[in-house]
């Protein structure tokens, strides 16, 4: 099978991921091989290849998987051959521990990522544990439902966890193919949503889908925001976010890794007031499934720009750059 495999960790400048053929995976007891349709491109992938993050070497990259069940592992009977399954970053979890036991599975100290400490969906094939996959909902294409698996489910989950309620005003800084979701269910919620991005182009988009406000980091909106999630990988929107939140408000960071360090708080102007700062880490198969249901009945629909599975350099490239409106995807032949 045909795959892009990053060997070695490097600059998304340098083409890091390499075209290679690689023997189609075989599954094991409970797992099912996918035949993939298209992978989602996550900032998470930047991470690794950058080595903020450190995944397993060679690695096939790719996390947010929509395929076909191809064959069935020994003992596997979820799937059908030929169901449509989504595949999203939490591979596995140990099932066994206070975390997993109480629902936080993504904080497993067992926890394994898919495309990460194993292969994904950068390739015509992957396999994953049945139990760890997800029948895609008829409302969504391939492509479409191929950012809901990580921008779509991640995004869910930071939107719970900024504890935003009914009619509130959210704030989200940067605007790629996580925030660009989380806008259509905040405003599905009833929140009033203020994006901040530099893009002029990003900022289009958040107005289409509805945004109150677009502008830059440093604009300041007219009023302070009840709840604030930081999409960006960027240390300075963290005190910029601070400084604009409401009395009691609550920032969410979204992204796994920052790639520069967040610049000293005054406790005064930017915690005080029973500020919160929280940060989110990986999703449950619950935020998954959640999600899913959810963004069939709002309905979500994201923005997707379409690669082949040869270009992931030049997508990947192109997320980094912040030139990618909402979600990019690699579409296999
Ligand atoms: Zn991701
Ligand atoms: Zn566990």
């Amino acid at each position: 099978m045909e795959a892009m495999v990053l060997k070695e960790i490097s600059s998304a400048e340098r083409e890091p991921l390499q075209r290679m053929g690689l023997p189609v995976p075989v599954p094991g007891p409970g797992e099912i091989l996918v035949k993939v349709s298209v992978c989602g491109v996550c900032h998470t992938e930047l991470d690794e290849i950058e080595g903020r993050l450190k995944p397993r070497l060679p690695i096939v990259l790719g996390h947010e998987v929509v395929g076909r069940v191809q064959s069935l592992g020994q003992g596997s009977k979820i799937f059908n051959r030929g169901d449509r399954v989504g595949i999203a970053w939490i591979r596995s979890a140990c099932g066994q521990c206070a975390f997993c036991q109480e629902g936080n599975e993504n904080l497993c100290p067992e926890f394994q990522a898919t495309g990460c400490d194993a292969d994904g969906g950068y390739a015509e094939y992957t396999t994953v544990r049945e139990d760890f996959a997800y029948p895609i909902p008829k409302r969504f294409s391939d492509a479409e439902a191929a950012p809901l698996l990580c921008a779509g489910a991640i995004g869910y989950r930071d939107l719970r966890l900024s504890g935003i309620k009914k009619g509130e005003t959210l704030g989200l800084f940067g605007f790629g193919a996580s925030a660009h979701i989380v806008l259509q269910v905040a405003k599905y919620w009833g929140c009033e949503v203020f994006v901040f991005t530099r893009g002029e182009e990003h900022q289009k988009l958040a107005m289409k889908l509805g945004a109150a406000w677009a502008a830059g980091i440093q604009e300041k909106p007219s009023r302070k925001l009840d709840a604030a999630i930081d999409f960006t990988p960027v240390g300075e929107t963290v005190p910029r976010a601070m400084d604009i939140l409401e009395k009691g408000g609550r920032l969410v960071l979204a992204v796994i890794r920052k790639r520069n360090p967040i610049p000293s708080l005054d406790y005064t102007r930017h915690l005080w007031d029973e500020k919160e700062i929280k940060s989110v880490a990986n999703i449950t198969r619950k935020d998954a499934r959640d999600f899913l249901s959810l963004a069939v009945e709002i309905p979500i629909i994201p923005e997707v720009e379409e690669f082949s599975l040869e270009e992931a350099n030049r997508a990947l490239m192109l997320l980094k750059q912040g030139r990618i409106q909402g979600a990019a995807v690699l579409r296999m032949r």
